[in-house]
């Protein structure tokens, strides 16, 4: 697996303090669960927190804050307990999760949602798409986190494989398409409404908004 496109040092000092919300920590989480160069980041970056904290002069230490620290750290690590048996096609990180069906959303192309608790506006979900298929053309109100789990897609800014992580935000007004070959299966948190472009966009945008 080549993976070439990661989440940037910021995202990934954010995952690893636990600061970032749970939604995109799942995205990253899947990308580091198949990377690592990132996760080796993560692990320095925790180490270098838990250094911190010990060094931290009693003072200055509010009661409790290093219990609430390594809270954090344990929320950041990946989920240990699998309270779903996830499915063959699910990555280990969405075992704590509840998995929806995949339901049809498009010539192709199937959804289904993952039940992380919604943060911001921002959902999860999965995404698998027939190879050589395109998703439709869309914009979005707010960021678009991908890591893609299997198959490839291509769209402006580049080629993202297995492990490639993909973050979009409103700026982008893009047109992914499937690779031929393989089907495409990706991780994605999104927030606020997907806007659905064209006449299959508007035909699709009912379902999508599911
Ligand atoms: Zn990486």
């Amino acid at each position: 697996m080549t993976i070439t496109h990661h989440p940037d040092e910021e995202t990934l000092l954010a995952f690893a303090s636990g600061s970032l919300d749970e939604p995109r920590s799942v995205v990253v989480a899947a990308h580091v669960a198949l990377c690592p160069c990132c996760r080796a980041t993560v692990a320095a970056f925790e180490q270098f927190g838990g250094a911190l904290v010990e060094r931290a002069p009693p003072a200055a230490a509010r009661a409790g804050s290093l219990d609430e620290t390594l809270a954090r750290l344990d929320e950041a690590a990946p989920p240990a307990p699998a309270l779903h048996q996830p499915e063959p096609d699910c990555p280990g990180v969405l075992a704590p999760y509840e998995v929806g069906r995949w339901r049809w959303i498009g010539p192709g192309v199937h959804w289904r949602k993952v039940e992380v608790p919604e943060s911001e506006g921002t959902r999860v979900f999965m995404l698998k798409a027939a190879p050589g298929s395109s998703l439709p053309h869309h914009g979005h109100s707010g960021v678009e986190w991908t890591c893609v789990l299997q198959g490839a897609f291509r769209h402006d800014l580049g080629r993202y494989g297995p492990g490639d992580f993909d973050a979009a935000d409103d700026t982008v007004d893009h047109t992914p398409l499937v690779e031929e070959g393989d089907i495409c299966i990706c991780l994605v948190a999104m927030q606020g409404d997907l806007e659905l472009r064209g006449w299959l966009g508007r035909l699709l945008q009912p379902f999508v908004r599911l």
